[in-house]
């Protein structure tokens, strides 16, 4: 369990700032924000920027706006274009996500083909999940597909893969959804170029959609015209870094972030994030003389339109900086919403749960549960090892969303305005988002002022052994990874008696402590959220537990014995192997095993 409120040195300083966090400010910049339309790098994200950097400058808060090139899709529309076999045609129009292919004036014609697939059912495999089993058996090369759900990158490489020419998604909605269909994460580089999509893609909404399926299956269409057209390129974007410099150990630094550009007006994603991390700047200056750690605080660009181009820039840039002296990063995306009263589906990596779940309850008096984050948000920090928590915050109740026969989204706190012209400012929340500024303010002041980091390692090192025993029930007695389960064991064992000594210590004796602590939770979080390795990026898919080990095993387990393709899985998870008990040990080397 993470150490109570009293315990924490500096619990009436903590009272004071959270005491001073309102809305006053915020409710006047979601306004404002309610005037710029904030695409990733022109014109109205810039008043954005500016709205922020006024009031920064104007309060006195060192900041600095970056300028990298990055690379940029902005959709530009999609049409339909349905000729039925008796000669009549008929254009519906729609959108297309960042990243597809654009077809060019001719279009792309072919013959329509209707697949099963539903939409995915909740938040943490909206952005994840592919096409499961839609495809088997059918004919599809050549042809263009028409489906249901958003077109979420693992969907477009399925359908890809399966040779058709062209798709079109059928929202959930009246509305179509605004969205990015590239796995690749940040600006591309050679490990991850050649995954970029190869597809064309519209989104017709949910009316235009059952018309269409209804032609079909009634054999009325002979063919469809798909046209989309995108401005894709490296343009320059602007990244908003605050820094309030801490006051006892100013080269320590908390991460507070979220994306300032968005699809139309974004109010509850993410104008409502905006505001929430400009009250915490203000707030965080205002009592720095009581903050311990310095704590940055960043805007970015890229995120809806370069698959988090801009924090994964800086990821890049400052990565070693990063590697070495952050403690933690809190993402800020979609709170103060519209009926978002719960926190459920709370994103943290394991050693940060108990740690947020206190805080949640000491500020609201609310529950929370959480879970692993999905590789989405701006977690754009996993390769470097680097804790996290919060992406998403609070959401409406199930009970809520079903009374408005409401579909799983990703942000505005479940109101499926989300991505859509209809997040405007009705889905924002004043009373809702003073709760959530507080709840970020209270994580990133306790993160920034814990005399000994709020890390439950022995959780993550128990979070892995689940993962571990999953896998090796998967992999029956053809592979045994006892000896990874061994080094979790031992390592659970150290972080236990580590911690046991850690808070019952001076807090002078925090910086080493914190060393040790640092240093195992990176090798703990590399482990198991990043296959590639450090200073690199995973794609945005579904990322397993212990991703490294997960693929070996998938292919192992997929693999008839004695197959080639089982000898060569079995190569990949001998390494992988390798690498989990190295790592374990290490980390648990830090923390004073031998
Ligand atoms: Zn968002």
């Amino acid at each position: 369990m993470a150490p109570a409120m009293t315990e924490w040195r500096g619990g009436e300083a903590e009272r004071a700032f959270l005491g001073t966090l309102s809305t006053a400010m915020p409710w006047e910049v979601i306004h404002e924000f309610s005037n710029y339309v904030r695409e990733s790098g022109t014109e109205g994200e810039q008043q954005a920027v500016d709205a922020i950097t006024r009031r920064l400058t104007e309060w006195g808060i060192p900041h600095t706006v970056h300028h990298p090139r990055c690379f940029i899709s902005l959709p530009r529309g999609a049409t339909v274009t349905v000729t039925l076999t008796d000669g009549a045609a008929r254009t519906l129009t729609g959108t297309t996500p960042a990243f597809a292919v654009p077809t060019g004036d001719a279009g792309i014609t072919g013959q329509a083909v209707h697949l099963e697939a539903a939409h995915a059912t909740n938040v943490n495999t909206i952005f994840t999940s592919g096409l499961g089993n839609a495809l088997e058996g059918r004919d599809v090369v050549g042809k263009i597909a028409v489906l249901n759900g958003l077109p979420m990158p693992a969907r477009i490489a399925d359908l890809t893969h399966a040779g058709v020419a062209a798709a079109i998604f059928t929202s959930p909605g009246t509305n179509v959804h605004e969205g990015i269909c590239t796995p690749i994460w940040g600006a591309p580089d050679l490990e991850t170029a050649g995954a970029a999509p190869t597809l064309s893609v519209a989104e017709i909404n949910k009316p235009d959609g059952a018309w269409l399926k209804e032609q079909i299956a009634g054999g009325m269409v002979r063919a469809v015209t798909v046209h989309t057209n995108l401005d894709t390129r490296w343009r320059e974007i602007p990244v908003t870094v605050a820094e309030i410099r801490g006051a006892t150990a100013p080269e320590e630094f908390v991460l507070v972030h979220g994306h300032l550009d968005a699809w139309g007006e974004g109010i509850g994603d993410n104008a409502t994030g905006d505001a929430t991390l400009l009250e915490l700047a203000r707030a965080l200056h205002e009592h720095r003389h009581n903050l311990a750690r310095s704590v940055r605080v960043a805007w970015w660009s890229g995120h809806s339109h370069g698959r988090y181009a801009g924090s994964t820039w800086y990821a890049d840039t400052f990565g070693l900086d990063l590697i070495e002296h952050c403690i933690a990063q809190v993402n800020c995306d979609s709170p103060g919403c519209r009926w978002a009263t719960e926190y459920r589906d709370v994103s943290w990596t394991p050693e940060l749960g108990a740690f947020t779940q206190a805080v949640i309850r000491d500020v609201t008096g609310l529950p929370a549960q959480g879970e692993r984050p999905p590789r989405a948000g701006d977690y754009s920090f996993s390769n470097l090892g680097i804790s996290g928590t919060l992406m998403l915050s609070s959401t409406m109740p199930q009970a809520v969303a079903d009374e408005h026969g409401y579909y799983a989204v990703g942000g505005c706190g479940g109101n499926i305005a989300w991505h859509t012209v209809d997040d405007t400012l009705e889905i924002a929340d004043r009373d809702n988002l003073e709760r959530d500024i507080k709840v970020y303010g209270g994580v990133v002041w306790r993160l920034a002022n814990a005399p000994v980091l709020p890390f439950d390692l022995a959780a993550a090192g128990k979070d892995i052994k689940e993962s571990l025993n999953h896998y090796q029930q998967a992999l029956g007695d053809r592979f045994d990874l006892g000896e990874v389960g061994a080094a979790a064991d031992a390592f659970i064992a150290a972080a236990s008696a580590f911690m046991a000594k850690a808070s019952a210590s001076d807090p002078a004796a925090g910086k080493e402590t914190n060393t040790h602590l640092l240093r195992a939770s990176r090798e703990l979080t590399g482990l198991n959220f990043a296959q590639r390795g450090w200073f690199r990026q995973e794609p945005a898919l579904d990322v397993p537990a212990l991703p490294d080990l997960a693929a070996a095993i998938r292919a192992f387990t997929e693999s008839p014995e004695e197959s080639h393709g089982a000898g060569v899985a079995r190569t990949s998870l001998l390494r992988a192997r390798n690498r989990a008990v190295w790592a374990l040990r290490e980390a648990g080397r830090e923390l004073g095993t031998t």
